[in-house]
């Protein structure tokens, strides 16, 4: 029994730099947490792909965000009945609770979630199909885009991912306190797409519903030091020209 495995080697090892760096660093910080107890003023509803966590992209210190993931980010309408929900009882606490001043509904590329809700083929992962019935939040929209020939397949795809977090933040409007908060100025609601390819961050203006890159242009590559010009020309290729409508809808 000495072979038994608690953990997987990777989990243990991460755990050991972890210790030796980041908490080494931040220990005191760790302690007032737990002295004092979190207070995060941002909450964000992810998916849960191992590519785009938002403590990651965020460069989050421990207590900074108040984070739930679910699959392909989706926020429920506001349903009080007796089944369970996980998202909605998130952002029950994140609200009422922790009083979160803003929450953001990030979605990202390449989402397999979204990927399921838009191919009518698609069987089902289990005889459950939990994830048929979780996708069936957007399912209108899928059918629509879905059926939309005059778009590439990886347009349809992007434009979905953004359809829905449009989706997912009219959703959350429909909670009373968090449409209270909003119209009383407590809390903000926010869009962003992250596109895993290239590392960028979308941003949603709330007027148009458009995303837009806060950091359009920048050289990150360069400004980090490491000798942009190649990267910086195959970030270039990968991306629209300039405006984030090369998805737009149909
Ligand atoms: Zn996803």
């Amino acid at each position: 029994m000495d072979e038994t495995v608690l953990l997987p080697d990777r989990l243990l090892s991460g755990y050991r730099s972890f210790m030796l760096g980041r908490y080494s660093g931040e220990a005191e910080r760790y302690r007032q947490l737990a002295r004092e107890g979190q207070t995060p003023e941002t909450m964000v509803i992810a998916c849960c792909d191992s590519r785009a966590a938002p403590e990651t992209i965020f460069d989050a210190a421990p207590g900074d965000l108040f984070v739930v993931r679910n699959v392909a980010n989706l926020v429920p309408p506001y349903t009080p009945n007796a089944d369970f929900h996980g998202t909605s009882a998130a952002l029950e606490f994140g609200v009422q609770a922790l009083k979160v001043r803003h929450i953001i509904v990030m979605g990202h590329g390449r989402c397999g979630g979204i990927k399921a809700a838009l191919d009518p083929e698609m069987q089902p992962l289990s005889e459950s199909d939990f994830i048929g019935k979780w996708m069936s939040l957007v399912r209108e929209s899928a059918e629509t885009i879905g059926a939309n020939d005059l778009l590439t397949a990886a347009e349809r795809q992007r434009l979905m991912e953004r359809v829905s977090i449009r989706a997912s933040l009219a959703n959350l409007r429909t909670f009373p306190y968090i449409a209270k908060n909003e119209a009383e100025g407590r809390l903000t609601l926010h869009g962003a797409w992250f596109d895993i390819s290239t590392g960028e961050l979308w941003a949603m203006d709330q007027d148009t519903g458009d995303f837009h890159r806060p950091f359009e242009g920048h050289d990150f590559a360069a400004e980090a030091g490491q000798g942009a010009a190649g990267t910086g020309e195959t970030l270039a290729g990968m991306l629209p020209a300039t405006k984030p409508e090369d998805a737009s809808g149909p």
